[in-house]
């Protein structure tokens, strides 16, 4: 007989953990199914400022870390495995891995959601020698480099502020004349020496003999398309991709209401079916934040607990 479980969570981001560590402080039979490292997208972060009474020089990979004891100090099991199928409806919901079976009463769905790439011809094949999405990961490579940051965003933004550490001068490259990132961080790009700015552009090519060294960028207004070429010292530089990111939901299409790709839920984070419940980045939401994260997963495992006791 197949163990099933009160409540299963896909996915260890903030949203996962967080519904872990309630689920499992209610004394519920929990198990957090993640196909990576604990942490998600916050892991690439290098820098969090704004969690409530975070500590100084809080990082991603610290918040997270924490946040993974917590739900396994309350009993939350984990298990390292990839989801590839879903049976939602019914009593007993069942998660095919590709390592086993898991049966549960409730399912969290706390997967997120991945980098959204430029989708320019090159960007593909030099990832990882050039073309980066994580600046915690690495920015270290690009220490007196050039970098280029695309896109206007707090991530862009935010993200830049911290390759200028590194690099010897940042560019943020955007697609429109003004930023989408919130005043604050917008006023410490300003006032940074290191970083300037190629707004109205997109970055339309990258290329280069297995290192990125040249990228061509198309200004949207007048189409004048520029060629920029790596020092000739240096024969290559960075571009870091922040533009946004595509919800980690496929599997759950046709299965559960979804928009543009994200799942909906109501306040009580219940989608479409009884007992199934979504949580952080992977569901519709006007404010994807590690706090919003947090408290969805709190609140999910709240429902999902009181869904189990009828
Ligand atoms: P975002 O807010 O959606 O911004 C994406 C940026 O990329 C926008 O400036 C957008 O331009 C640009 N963009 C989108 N598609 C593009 C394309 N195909 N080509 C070129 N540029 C493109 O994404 P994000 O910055 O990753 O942030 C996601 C969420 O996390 C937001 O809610 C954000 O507030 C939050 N966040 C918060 C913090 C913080 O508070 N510390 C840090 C990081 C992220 P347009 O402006 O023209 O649309």
């Amino acid at each position: 007989m197949e163990k099933i479980y009160d409540v299963m969570i896909i996915g260890a981001g903030p949203a996962g953990l967080a519904a872990g560590t309630y689920a499992g402080r209610s004394r519920l039979d929990t198990l957090i199914i993640e196909q990576a490292k604990d942490g998600g997208q916050i892991v690439i972060t290098a820098e969090i400022e704004n969690y409530p009474g975070g500590i100084e020089g809080e990082t991603g990979p610290s918040l997270v870390e924490r946040m993974s004891k917590q739900a396994s100090g309350f009993g939350a099991q984990k298990v390292k495995d990839t989801i590839v199928d879903v049976e939602l409806e019914g009593e007993i919901k069942h998660l095919k891995g590709l390592n086993g079976d898991y049966y549960g009463k409730t399912v969290i769905i706390a997967t997120g959601a991945n980098p959204r790439p430029i989708g320019c011809p090159g960007e593909k094949e030099l990832i990882g020698k050039g073309v980066s999405y994580c600046a915690t990961c690495d920015a270290a490579f690009f220490e007196d480099f050039q970098i280029f940051v695309v896109g206007g965003g707090d991530s862009a933004v935010e993200e830049a502020l911290y390759l200028a550490k590194f690099g010897r001068k940042v560019t943020i490259i955007h697609r429109r004349d003004e930023l989408r990132a919130a005043k604050s961080i917008q006023e410490k790009a300003f006032a940074n020496e290191k970083i300037d700015f190629l707004w109205d552009s997109v970055v339309v090519e990258l290329s280069g003999d297995g290192i990125l060294d040249t990228m061509v960028v198309e200004n949207v207004k007048t189409k004048e398309r520029t060629t920029i070429k790596a020092d000739e010292e240096d024969g290559t530089f960075g571009v870091f991709v922040f533009i946004g990111f595509t919800p980690h939901a496929q599997l759950f299409e046709g299965k559960l209401d979804m928009e543009n790709g994200y799942i909906l839920t109501d306040d009580d984070m219940k989608t479409s079916i009884p007992g199934v419940f979504a949580a952080g980045d992977v569901r519709k939401k006007s404010l994807r934040q590690v706090i919003t994260a947090a408290a969805d997963g709190a609140i999910a495992a709240t429902q999902a607990e009181r869904y189990i006791e009828g």
